[in-house]
This record gives C-alpha cells, structure tokens and sequence, in this order.
C-alpha cells in the first residue's frame, strides 16, 4: 500500500471505530517556540502539584524518544458528551459520568493497530492521556482543530467534549496539514465564566482550576472555594458550557459512555451521605476511582455545605 492509500485506509478505520476524526502527522520533536512557552509555564510553577508534568520533558519534547523509531502520529478524538446535562443537581463533569476513558480510547487505538498490521508491517503504542505526549499540540498539527483560549482543543462544527488518543507508529504516512487557523476572534466568554480567573489573557493557572482542585490536588481544599464550584464536585465544565462553538456538541454514540442510572439519579443528601461501599459501586471502572473516596468526599462537603 502507498503511504497515502494507508493513510485513507487507517482514517476510514478509526472512523467505523467510533472515533469522530483522524489526522496523521510527522513525529518530529516540537519546536522551540512551543517547548520554551511550556517551560516558562512550569518554571512559573502553573502546574501546582503535578510534578510529573516537570518529568520526561524530553520525551514530551520529542517523539523518538518515547516510542524510538517513530515517524508518524495518528490523532483521533472521541466523543464523549452525553445525552444527559445535569445541572441543578450535585454532579461530576461531564467527562467522567461514563466509564474509564484511557482504557476506552487505547483499547480503540490497539485495534486500530491490528488493522494496520493486517495491511502492512507495523510497530506502534498508543496513548491517552497515559504518557508524555502534548496530546492538543498533536492534535493540532494533524488538523483536528485549533487550541482555544480556554486550552481546549476545539473540533470545527464539534466543540470540546471529546477525549484525544494517539497511535505512534514506525511506517511513513500521508500527512494531513496543521489545523493554521483558529476561530475564539474576539469572544472571552471562557475568560468571564471561568469562576476562579484560572483562565485569563495571562494564560492557564492549573493552580486556580477547580478540575485540577477538586481531582488532583490532594491536600485541603482553599476557603471559599465551594462557592466556586457551584453543584459540580468533581471537576468544572463551565469553560466548556460558555463556548459558542458547543452548540454544535451531539450525544456520543459510545456505549460506555452513556451515565449510570444511579448515578444520574444522585441527590444532595445522596452525596452528603455516600458510603465507601456505594462510591465503589458506583464508580467501579470510572476514571473518579483514582481521586478515591475521601477526597470526593472533601469535595462533596466544599460544594454541598
Ligand atoms: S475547568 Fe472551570 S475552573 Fe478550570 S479553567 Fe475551566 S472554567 Fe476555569
Ligand atoms: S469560549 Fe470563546 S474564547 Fe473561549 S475557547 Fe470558546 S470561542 Fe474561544
């Protein structure tokens, strides 16, 4: 097969997949601009506490040395917005009312690689959210879309709720061209929902972020705050919610996506009154798992109280 019959060929696969769109760049290692705005950010110390973003910048930094003798990256994204909003009750974030999204997505993506080992010889390892890897960035330079102001990126005629997912791989391909536009113009709406200021023209302060407070912070939550997070305990949609270009968001198609019942049905006393034993039920193969359960706890008591 020619690189650009493969390059067709492993599109129209990852599309009857489920996922909602492919794109297929050349690994090569970022360039400088990119890797000193992603230093600068570190060393002023936006990322808070996730020290592992500090780790491996040279593999982030460069593909090969994270999957040597990979020259191609396949980009794909999948939908995960779901066809029950909840709002004005105590709720997690839209992403994880399903189940686990890195097995999901990498379990897409391996077959995905056994489709293309069907038609030609091939090495690869995929990835989502599970290594080094500048997943928007990527995501990008394969023309997927643009990288909004609230650091989302956004699917043209799709917005941002989906997860990304790429499969490093050794054989030469048709390369798609860089998504060169973007499309925020003059709206701030994600500037001005944002209930923390985390997002602003100075860029992202994770520090700020109600998503990285209330999953990977692990220590006190700050005074306030739970007025901040209005009824969501887990997580924050609203730089999602306020983006004109989610009009556009369809439910996803992806079974294990659809929310539990009971999660659904979930109420504030429900919350406040959670057992270990029904936080295991109800979130047995969900990505919440790993917040564990006396931190969603800490959350439910910040957002509830
Ligand atoms: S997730 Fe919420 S707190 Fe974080 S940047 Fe977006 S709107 Fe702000
Ligand atoms: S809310 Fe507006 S500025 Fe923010 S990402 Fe969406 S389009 Fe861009």
């Amino acid at each position: 097969m020619l690189p650009h019959e493969l390059s067709q060929f492993i599109k129209t696969e990852a599309i009857s997949l489920g996922f909602a769109v492919c794109g297929i760049t050349k690994a090569e290692p970022l360039p400088s601009d990119i890797t000193s705005f992603v230093d600068d950010w570190l060393d002023k110390g936006m990322h808070g506490a996730m020290s592992y973003m500090e780790r491996n910048r040279d593999k982030r930094y460069n593909p090969a040395l994270l999957v040597p003798e990979c020259c191609s990256i396949i980009c794909v994204a999948l939908n995960y917005y779901p066809s029950v909003i909840q709002e004005d009750t105590p709720h997690l974030s839209r992403y994880a009312l399903g189940n686990d999204y890195h097995k999901i997505v990498k379990d897409k993506l391996y077959l995905l690689l056994q489709k293309m080992s069907s038609v030609v010889k091939v090495n690869g390892r995929p990835f989502c959210d599970s290594a080094p890897v500048m997943e928007r960035y990527w995501a990008k330079q394969s023309g997927l879309g643009w990288i909004g102001k609230n650091h989302q990126l956004i699917i043209p005629k799709a917005g941002t709720h989906f997860f990304l997912g790429e499969l490093f791989v050794d054989v030469e391909l048709e390369y798609d061209k860089p998504f060169e536009k973007e499309f925020c113009g003059n709206c701030d709406a994600c500037f001005r929902n944002c209930p923390t200021g985390a997002l602003s023209v100075d860029g992202f302060d994770a520090r700020r972020c109600l998503s990285y407070l209330t999953i990977e912070h692990r220590e006190e939550l700050p005074d306030g705050i739970g007025k901040k997070m209005g009824n969501c305990i887990y997580g924050c949609d609203k730089c999602h919610s306020c983006c004109p270009h989610n009009r556009f968001a369809l439910p996803s198609l992806e079974p294990s996506f659809v929310p539990k019942r009971e999660l659904l049905d979930m109420q504030g006393n429900d919350w406040k009154n959670l057992s270990k034993d029904k936080y295991k039920e109800l979130f047995r193969d969900s990505a919440v798992e790993r917040c564990g359960y006396e931190q969603l706890m800490r959350n439910i008591k910040s957002a509830i109280e």
